[in-house]
């Protein structure tokens, strides 16, 4: 099946999950990569070591900044050139715009945040959770092209192929001057969250001394390599920026550990790391919720668990 991935990336930084939905469509048949921006022809050099068959390359002035009106005008045009059957994005907040645009270019669908995809006869069915993680739906689209958009790391990432060449072809940008972006102010430092092997988050159980405690779980975070999250409430109260915030009205997480920290275990801090693979609870309350999704649970205070884990991987991981 002809299938199209979009390469999402900030300032040709790629986000990672990009490479993670070009392994996936590589199962489906032909891959090309699409990639958009200016001065991002490197960027398309690398969507090919990832895999890609081929790659078009919009690399215009007009694409330097990225803005839903002028990549979904460039998209839809391509598209109107030579349908693929699928496109797939990396689910990110750039690209939930993008395809919800092109969607209503298109006149198709989009089936966004999903963790699992199949093919039968050129349709693929999408498995994504609803009801805050409690459920999985499965969905089909029925128009064409099919629009999908992958929840980061719920899918193997290929392994790069140093100096793998292919095609790249260069195609026009669309201009859309209806929208001109000043610029872009990330409030995210460190790790991505979204993109982290290992998230350490901590909640309102901080509360007795938030610095100290976010930075015993920062520290944590450092040894293992992850990033740092938080709960709403942490958010709310000051503790931490919005960025680190994990759930429903924050990011949605699915790291390979997810440690919570003083979080009791809320339905919409659920919704954002319920698809981690291993979730560790440190809590002092043994009642808490957060325990019954917590494949290990320590009951405890994190004012002493956290730095003990901290020296405990410290020696085991020899740093
Ligand atoms: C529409 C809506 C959207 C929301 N979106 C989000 C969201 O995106 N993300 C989110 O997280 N929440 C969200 N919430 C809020 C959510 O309902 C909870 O209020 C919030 O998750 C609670 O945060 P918490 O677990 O840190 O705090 P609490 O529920 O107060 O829990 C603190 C926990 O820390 C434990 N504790 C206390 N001291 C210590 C200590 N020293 N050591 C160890 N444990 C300790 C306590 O036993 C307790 O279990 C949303 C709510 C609504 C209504």
């Amino acid at each position: 099946m002809k299938t199209w991935v979009y390469i999402d990336h900030f300032n040709g930084q790629p986000a990672p999950a990009s490479w993670e939905a070009l392994g996936l469509a590589k199962t489906f048949g032909e891959a090309s990569a699409i990639v958009f921006g200016q001065n991002v022809e490197a960027l398309a050099k690398t969507a090919l070591e990832y895999g890609a068959d081929s790659v078009l390359l919009a690399d215009d002035a007009s694409l330097a900044v990225f803005s839903p009106e002028a990549f979904a005008s460039t998209l839809a045009a391509l598209v109107s050139n030579s349908p693929p059957a699928l496109i797939l994005f990396p689910t990110t907040s750039r690209t939930r715009e993008l395809a919800a645009m092109l969607a209503i270019d298109l006149a198709t669908g989009v089936l966004v945040d999903v963790t699992g995809l199949e093919l039968f006869d050129n349709q693929v069915t999408a498995t994504r959770p609803v009801y805050e993680g409690k459920l999985l739906e499965k969905t089909t689209c029925s128009a064409s092209p099919q629009l999908v958009t992958l929840r980061a790391r719920a899918f193997p990432k290929p392994t790069p192929e140093a100096g793998r060449v292919g095609e790249i072809k260069k195609v026009a940008a669309v201009a859309d001057g209806s929208v001109t972006v000043e610029d872009f102010v990330s409030g995210e430092q460190g790790v991505s969250l979204t993109d982290a092997g290992v998230v350490v988050s901590a909640g309102r159980g901080v509360s007795n001394d938030p610095a100290e405690g976010f930075k015993l779980v920062g520290a944590l975070a450092a040894v293992l390599g992850g990033a740092v999250g938080a709960s709403r409430a942490a958010v709310d109260e000051g503790y931490i920026p919005y960025a680190n915030q994990v759930g429903q009205t924050g990011k949605v997480v699915s790291p390979d550990l997810y440690i919570a920290a003083g979080i009791s275990g809320a339905i919409q801090h659920m919704s954002g790391m319920r698809s981690s693979k291993l979730i560790v609870a440190i809590n002092k309350d043994a009642d808490a919720p957060i325990f019954q999704a917590a494949r290990y649970g320590v009951v405890g205070d994190l004012f002493t668990m956290v730095p003990a884990l901290t020296e405990a991987f410290k020696k085991k991981l020899g740093k």
